[in-house]
């Protein structure tokens, strides 16, 4: 495309509703993040203008001891991004830490976020109970400034959230608020994006996460696949093929019934009735898996291969997004009066 085009096609996307999301980078993705987020992602990008923020600096929050790997774990999250089908001539794929002025408004708006209210946070002080007294810097109580500014930097309208994460956005839509109250209204207040997404079950019957160790990567091969699929959890009172089990309760089935959704039915009659074995549904469901990640395989592989046209896709997106950050940047200090 060439650079006239490009430009149309960004002052054609800059009329829509702007949108903006941020994963922090912790590794390769997996298959929950993909019917979690990630289609909802690709779907928002048809009407809206999208920025996608790889959390670089987020990560540092619980990794700043292993900081080198975070570069790798950027590139990973990037392909797994755009093997997913996002396409980055329809929305903005950048990297927060290549922002700098995401980290100078971040000290601005720390200067009027009232302690209490990070402190009252509750993943704070679950996560520093789960993880230990380490985490508990000033970088990781001050998460949610970050996060605010990652939103307000670019000028996020709606930011697709989870039910259980509308209080973070409720915080960042204080800080605003008290941020346009003091220096007048500069700050676009976020609104949130509630997306359906499903609680996409791991191999052990969990939310599927790294941190469980139960997770089917987008990054796994057929093999890997099937043999995490083997192992899978499932109804613990079907014993035997015979035994009526309860697919509603099991893992396999939401599989089953996201990919294989003609055939679900008949599946669960089966199960219920005692004429379908796990075994055997197992490897259905492994089928229709493999064959639904095929292609975002196959991008994935050509991806990996080509390193520089990754890093040009996210120097473009990192350069369109710094130059709304530096006018967001622009607009606050001169409210302030700096
Ligand atoms: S037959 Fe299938 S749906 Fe039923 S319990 Fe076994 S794996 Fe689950």
């Amino acid at each position: 495309m060439g650079v006239a085009q490009t430009k149309q096609t960004f002052e054609a996307r800059a009329k829509r509703r702007r949108i903006m999301a941020g994963i922090r980078p912790t590794g390769r993705l997996h298959v929950g993040h993909l019917l979690g987020a990630l289609q909802n992602f690709v779907a928002l990008t048809r009407d809206a203008d999208c920025f996608f923020e790889v959390a670089d600096l987020h990560a540092l929050t619980t990794k700043f001891d292993r900081s080198k790997e975070i570069a790798h774990d950027v590139r990973e999250v990037v392909i797994d991004w755009l093997a997913a089908g996002l396409d980055p001539e329809l929305c903005t794929i950048y990297v927060q830490s290549q922002i700098p002025e995401i980290s100078e408004l971040a000290v601005l708006l720390s200067m009027i976020a009232p302690i209490s209210w990070l402190e009252r946070v509750p993943t704070y002080k679950d996560q520093v109970a789960a993880l230990g007294s380490d985490i508990a810097t000033h970088g990781f109580l001050g998460y949610p400034i970050l996060q605010t500014v990652d939103i307000a930097i670019v000028r996020g309208e709606r930011v697709p959230v989870g039910q259980d994460q509308v209080p973070h956005l409720e915080l960042s839509r204080e800080i605003i608020r008290r941020f346009n109250h003091l220096y007048g209204p500069v700050l676009v207040e976020p609104e949130p994006l509630l997306s359906q997404t499903p609680l996409v079950p791991g191999t052990d019957g969990r939310k599927m996460s790294k941190s469980y160790d139960n997770a089917i990567l987008l990054a796994d091969d057929e093999a890997a696949t099937n043999a995490k699929i083997k192992t899978m959890f499932t109804d613990p009172t079907k014993v035997h093929k015979t035994d009526p089990g309860h697919p509603e309760t099991c893992p396999v089935f939401f599989f089953q019934r996201v990919l294989n959704a003609g055939a679900a039915d008949d599946i669960a009659t089966r199960c219920r009735t005692g004429r379908l074995g796990c075994v055997e549904d197992k490897a259905d469901m492994a089928r229709h898996l493999n064959a639904f990640l095929a292609p975002i395989r196959e991008r994935r592989a050509r991806l990996a291969a080509k390193p520089e046209l990754v890093l040009e896709i996210l120097g473009d997106g990192t350069q369109r997004a710094r130059s709304v950050a530096m006018k967001t940047l622009a607009d606050v200090k001169s409210a302030m009066g700096l």
